[in-house]
């Protein structure tokens, strides 16, 4: 384990019943009151939520309505209120964000958060967890069950262990005490199967897992078993990952088929061209940069082409891609056999950021800002009222006729003449 990670502070953090805490919210007289979110039994509903006092009786969430009705016969059924839980659930979202940027959102009611490096401004981790959990129930009146650890194996069991409306953390070092009594399944990733199999060789408690040799674990489970060994110790190196870094694994990318197929050249890098702005206009919004960008062509007898190609530094910046993307098309293009089919453009080794480059270039690329007036224009007046030639022109449409063209080295000679 490197210092880094001996050091992080991981919450797991879940939202008590969270369809019911919401409904008690709106209707406080259902306090106290066994009871279920879910469809009516005559339409052969099911339990979406129960409540602590429902789960008494034996009910669940998933289980029909008629079954929860016979265990529990004061059992009070709420239909779902549409739209609600999502608000609920962004309002939560919204607050937890402002303890930290790196939360992973796992559910409507459940989400890992990466405190590490926080310390100056809430404390220790966990008395920013117990702030957290009294400002959840101060100002949204929802529970807040959390889990705190130096990784997200541990918090999840241990924000499951304090359920309900709990707080409970393992400091670092004891994660092997805290797991060794626990029965195998509160393990993430040990279903009925392998819980079945372990009892097999009288492996019931995490305990007796960690202290099993890694090379019988490995004969019996595969490569599974060593890190399932590892995990029954309270290991995990899992980061937290926000949203924007699951972007980060992804690609942004376009491609049309054209309606006829077609070998105009013009239509061809009109087309690619209309496509990679849109994905740099992606690119924008997400907050990301790309470092590689991809374009593929496909001809009339479907053999397709793709070209990679690789920027210094990554970028969200239409004209610094189109200044490779335009050669790398008519390259694809010199070799062409048939009539073109589709193209298309991707970008991918995706990262946050935004663009930075350029900025003591003046002239020679289209400036930042200026793309993002280009962006707030597409989103007004649709992805064709604006078209940048190259790095100095412009033209703009209305109704699909052409408006204006600007021209940027002549506005500049003109202006200092
Ligand atoms: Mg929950």
């Amino acid at each position: 384990m490197s210092a880094k990670e001996a050091s992080r502070s991981v919450l797991h953090v879940d939202l008590d019943a969270f369809f019911v805490s919401v409904e008690r919210v709106l209707d406080p007289r259902l306090c106290g009151r066994p009871v279920v979110v879910g469809g009516p039994v005559e339409g052969r509903g099911v339990v979406a939520a129960a409540s602590y006092e429902a789960r008494q009786f034996g009910v669940h969430s998933a289980m029909p309505m008629g079954q929860a009705m016979r265990l529990c016969p004061d059992l009070v059924r709420i239909n779902a209120t549409p739209g609600i839980y999502a608000r609920a659930s962004k309002a939560v979202f919204d607050l937890l964000g402002s303890y930290t940027p790196i939360v992973e959102k796992v559910s409507v009611d459940e989400a890992y958060l990466d405190l590490s490096g926080t310390e100056h401004l809430f404390g220790r981790a966990l008395d920013a967890a117990d702030h957290m959990r009294k400002e959840v129930k101060e100002r949204l009146r929802l529970d807040l069950t959390v889990g705190v650890s130096r990784n997200r194996l541990v918090s999840k069991v241990a924000s499951g262990f304090a359920k309900p409306h709990g707080l409970f953390d393992v400091r670092p070092g004891q994660e092997p005490r805290f797991f060794a009594p626990l029965p195998v399944k509160v393990l993430p990733g040990i279903g009925p199967v392998t819980q079945k199999r372990l009892r097999d060789f009288h492996i019931d408690q995490l305990g007796t897992l960690a202290d099993t040799d890694g090379w019988f674990l490995e004969d019996v489970f595969g490569r599974y078993g060593r890190s399932m060994r590892r995990r029954a110790k309270g290991e995990d190196e899992t980061p937290v990952c926000p949203p924007w870094e699951k972007a980060a694994r992804k690609s942004i990318g376009h491609e049309r088929t054209f309606a006829e197929d077609t070998d105009d050249v013009q239509i061809l890098r009109g087309r690619l061209q209309r496509m990679l702005e849109k994905c740099c206009g992606e690119l924008r919004e997400k907050g990301l940069l790309a470092r590689t960008m991809s374009i593929k062509v496909r001809y009339a007898d479907f053999a397709t082409e793709t070209r990679d190609a690789t920027l210094p530094r990554p970028s969200d910046h239409d004209l610094e891609w189109w200044e490779l993307a335009g050669p790398l098309l008519e390259r694809v293009l010199k070799k062409r056999r048939t009539l073109v089919r589709l193209v298309g453009v991707r970008f991918s080794g995706l990262e946050r950021g935004f663009w930075q480059g350029g900025l003591f270039e003046e002239g020679r690329v289209v400036q930042h800002g200026r793309l993002a007036v280009i962006d707030r224009m597409r989103a007004k007046y649709g992805e064709k009222s604006v078209r940048t030639q190259n790095a100095y022109t412009m033209t703009f449409y209305a109704n699909g006729e052409k408006d204006m063209v600007i021209d940027m080295k002549r506005a500049k000679a003109a202006a200092s003449e």
